[in-house]
């Protein structure tokens, strides 16, 4: 990295050569039009790899002397996008951040297999709207479409295959990036159709309906951090623990009438099923998160789950966030203290959040100055409910908003100034409080918490 930063000033200062000396595997260039930020970023998998700076042309430039020849992702904040690079791949891309997806062109060795990607990431996002009004057919008949949409695209990839050569892996990618949105679109079929039609019952389904689930592998490590894959695995989880809790728990309805019971079940699931290490990792997380984060059941069930979770993921690469959450959801139970956070007032004195809240009626709500939207809505619905209920004292709790910033907006959306704090540390204050959604507030009474959990909208 460091050779490579000076390498690069050395070819900016000096006009030198230096890739004469040592002509790196990969080269990835690219111009970006409107940038949104000074450097474009390289992942591969969930781990960055190399960052470059954007040069006064907006022009970036990685040189990388080795990579693992796969899916990798490139990010110019808030964007990504995915890139496949095969060792001596020189590629450029050009793309434009008022249109980021669809401005994306690549050109070099490895345009095709990238191009490609890309046409089907942006096909596959102008189908979805069409796609979601066809759940309300019978099951062989909405199977069909789907197939047919998949037909068109295998097609066109066959044509692409008797043109130009792909290695085994190239071709797995270009065929993953059409599969796995379909089958996802499958895997939902049953609870989208129940919905619409108002049904009590999944609908039963021809025997073929699933038949791509026999040649699917469920450990694929290359496509672990394939978003259309990864999205597809949790689909798939949650379909078949539903239809096991059907058949063998005797449940009619498994999500709705134990969220304890499903996620548990689920859990028992992806035990049995899923032996990549990174990707069970990936997927109990997405289950414990949307359990301990969305279901927001009661400290006995919470407790029951995280037993679970520890026995058969104890080892788990996000256990100390999971931990983390699991934690600060239990600190935060009704008739506990407010938790030992410290905030600063408009003078810049640092104030206890229980202090704040002691002998009064309280409700604390969030905000960040990033969250434009957010913030404007929230502002006329705390003036609405101040009015409203004028023996609770609202507090607005800022975070991730620098301190001029934070007091200029408080001031000129006439907020009073007595009833704001800013957070200055943002992991201490969302994982004490556990800040999910957005629109959370946390009701609390003489220092003691009554409702963590309540919400500025829909609980008044
Ligand atoms: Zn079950």
């Amino acid at each position: 990295m460091n050779k490579i930063l000076f390498c690069l000033f050395i070819l900016l200062s000096f006009s030198c050569r230096d890739d004469q000396h040592h002509s790196p595997s990969v080269v990835f260039t690219g111009e970006i039009v409107n940038p949104t930020g000074e450097y474009v970023y390289l992942f591969k998998n969930d781990v960055e790899i190399d960052s470059a700076k954007l040069d006064e042309n907006n022009r970036f430039s990685f040189r990388l002397d080795s990579i693992s020849e796969g899916l990798h992702n490139f990010k110019h904040n808030p964007e990504y996008q995915y890139i496949y690079l095969e060792e001596g791949d020189s590629l450029a891309v050009r793309l434009n951040t008022t249109d980021f997806d669809e401005s994306l062109v690549f050109s070099g060795s490895g345009e095709k297999v990238n191009n490609f990607l890309i046409e089907m990431f942006l096909s596959h996002e102008d189908e979805e709207e069409y796609i979601n009004t066809l759940y309300t057919l019978s099951p062989s008949e909405f199977s069909q479409q789907i197939d047919s949409l998949r037909n068109i695209k295998l097609e066109y990839l066959e044509r692409l295959l008797q043109e130009h050569e792909f290695s085994d892996q190239t071709r797995e990618i270009a065929q993953a990036s059409i599969d796995y949105d379909y089958y996802i679109y499958k895997e939902l079929y049953p609870f989208f159709h129940k919905k619409r039609q108002g049904m009590d019952q999944v609908p039963e389904l021809p025997e073929d309906f699933y038949a791509y689930r026999e040649n699917i592998d469920l450990n694929n490590e290359d496509l672990t951090y394939f978003r259309p894959y990864y999205k597809f695995i949790n689909y798939h989880l949650s379909n078949r623990t539903y239809m096991q809790c059907v058949d063998n728990c005797d449940m009619a309805n498994p999500a709705v009438k134990s969220y304890l019971h499903f996620n548990t079940h689920k859990l028992g699931l992806i035990d049995s099923l899923i032996t990549q290490k990174d990707l069970r990792d990936n997927v109990f997380r997405y289950v414990a998160i949307d359990y301990l984060l969305k279901v927001q059941d009661n400290a006995e069930n919470n407790q029951e789950f995280i037993e679970k979770f520890h026995q058969l993921s104890g080892n788990n690469k996000h256990i100390k966030e999971i931990n983390n959450l699991y934690e600060g959801i239990r600190n935060i139970q009704p008739n506990n203290e407010l938790p030992a956070i410290m905030v600063a007032d408009q003078g810049g004195n640092m104030v206890q959040l229980k202090d704040i809240a002691r002998g009064k009626d309280v409700v604390f709500y969030f905000w960040s100055a990033n969250q434009k939207g957010h913030f404007d809505s929230m502002v006329s619905r705390v003036k609405e409910l101040e009015k409203k209920y004028p023996d609770y004292h609202f507090i607005g709790l800022n975070f991730n908003t620098e301190d001029d910033t934070w007091q200029n907006l408080v001031a000129s959306k006439g907020l009073n100034p007595e009833n704001q704090y800013r957070s200055r540390n943002f992991e201490e204050l969302t994982n004490t409080l556990v800040i999910y959604p957005m629109n959370k507030v946390i009701i609390a009474k003489d220092s003691l918490i009554v409702d963590a959990f309540a919400n500025l909208y829909t609980s008044f």
